[in-house]
């Protein structure tokens, strides 16, 4: 069966069709600037090299999506018979509340429930949900599923995820850490437990997913029991343009001494911050940054030991959470692709059993980078959540047929 993966942002359409279940990617490609002036269509064949169609009128997500799905079946570029090879959608959803531990069939109730949570995540939820509504309409009678960032994270207990806030916020409100990142988390944590060749319930993992966005999570025994990001992503690593954690007064602050709304605080914070901030503007692209810093360049030296610090004071904290630490992971963007990074946050750490091969850390993918004589076994692995949401698709609508 093939299933169409689906990552709908406010203004780019992220596919992949994946074959199932021997988990080929047939296809895949993005569709960028929906709403904007010359969108364009990146697209290619399995391992072929990606083609890049433009159009000139500003298109919706509905039309995005058309054009997609009119590329993927088209006769001479397309990989689809008709759209009747599709067997189901899987939708990557940033925010599941508290209504959903796991994946599900989108049904009428869940797009209710996914509705209700646009407060929750004003930025993210929308999007995902235009990309529901449009496949509702383009392809009626395709069974769809809901991935969502948040549903690993739903096993942390009471006392990792309440704020010390009055207690009628959250239960009157919902105000808590949710975390974010879970596909990829799960992901990466089973992964890591495969190539230790240990069931995952008896270990102790720390997944450090740092790309853009960036975050850690404790995962003790297959479950998630704690995670840096908590009632939005801007909590806890620093990141892109994100600042992660700081005094909770500092946003008063801005308020009163820059008389900001709370709309310009929340762009201060979430797209002026972070590595960005650091850098004075000039960039958030950590191989820049990278480069700086093996050079010696005072600025990016400096910017790149905030960013690692951050991460490891989280690896600290949750071996504390955990009573221990077993594996250790790095992934995403820079986890993968940053042997500087990983020397860096690991350096010191030889107390927890953390012992960094220098040779082997010299990677890009996935590939163990401990010392043979590492209590905790240290990995880098290329994360997969498009996978992880075919799977789950695959899985949930076999079983409806069954
Ligand atoms: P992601 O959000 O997972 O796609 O990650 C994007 C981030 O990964 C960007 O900040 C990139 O600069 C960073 N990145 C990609 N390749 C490298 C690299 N070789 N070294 C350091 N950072 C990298």
């Amino acid at each position: 069966m093939d299933i169409l993966v689906l990552n709908s942002g406010s203004s780019s359409i992220k596919f992949q069709v994946i074959s199932m279940p021997e988990e080929k990617v047939i296809a895949k490609g993005i569709v960028e600037r929906i709403g904007l002036e010359e969108p364009f269509l990146k697209y290619k064949k399995g391992d072929g090299e990606y083609q890049k169609f433009t159009r000139p009128d500003k298109i919706d997500h509905k039309i995005a999506l058309q054009w997609v799905l009119d590329t993927l079946t088209d006769k001479e570029i397309g990989v689809l018979e008709s759209l009747s090879s599709i067997g189901a959608v899987g939708h990557r959803v940033v925010h599941g509340g508290e209504a959903f531990s796991g994946s599900v069939l989108i049904t009428d109730e869940v797009i209710k429930a996914l509705e209700d949570n646009i407060e929750l995540a004003p930025l993210h939820n929308p999007a995902n949900l235009m990309g529901i509504y449009a496949c509702k309409e383009l392809m009626p009678g395709t069974p769809m599923v809901g991935v969502f960032d948040t549903a690993f994270h739903q096993t942390m207990p009471k006392h990792a995820y309440l704020y010390a806030l009055p207690i009628e916020l959250y239960e009157k409100y919902r105000v808590r850490r949710y975390g974010f990142h879970g596909t990829s988390h799960r992901y990466v944590s089973q992964r890591a437990a495969e190539l230790v060749g240990k069931p995952i319930e008896e270990l102790k993992i720390i997944t450090v997913h740092v790309g853009n966005g960036a975050s850690v999570a404790a995962v003790k025994y297959g479950k998630s029991v704690d995670t840096s990001m908590g009632f939005t992503p801007l909590e806890g690593l620093v990141m892109g343009t994100r600042c992660g954690d700081i005094d909770p007064a500092l946003p008063i602050w801005l308020q009163r001494k820059f008389n900001m709304t709370p709309d310009e605080v929340d762009q201060y914070l979430n797209k002026k911050s972070g590595i960005l901030g650091l850098m004075g503007g000039k960039t958030y692209d950590m191989r820049e940054v990278e480069d700086g810093y093996l050079a010696g360049e005072p600025d990016a030296t400096l910017a790149f030991e905030i960013y690692a610090y951050r991460i490891k004071k989280y690896i600290g904290a949750y071996a504390a959470a955990m009573g221990g630490l077993d594996v250790l992971v790095f992934t995403a963007g820079v986890g993968e692709n940053s042997p500087p990074l990983r020397e860096l946050v690991c350096r010191d750490l030889e107390f927890l059993g953390i012992k960094i091969d220098k040779e082997r850390n010299n990677v890009r993918g996935t590939a163990l980078i401990s010392t043979d004589d590492s209590k905790v076994k240290v990995f880098s692995i290329a994360t997969n959540e498009e996978l992880v949401i075919a799977r789950d698709t695959y899985e949930i609508v076999t079983k409806e047929e069954k």
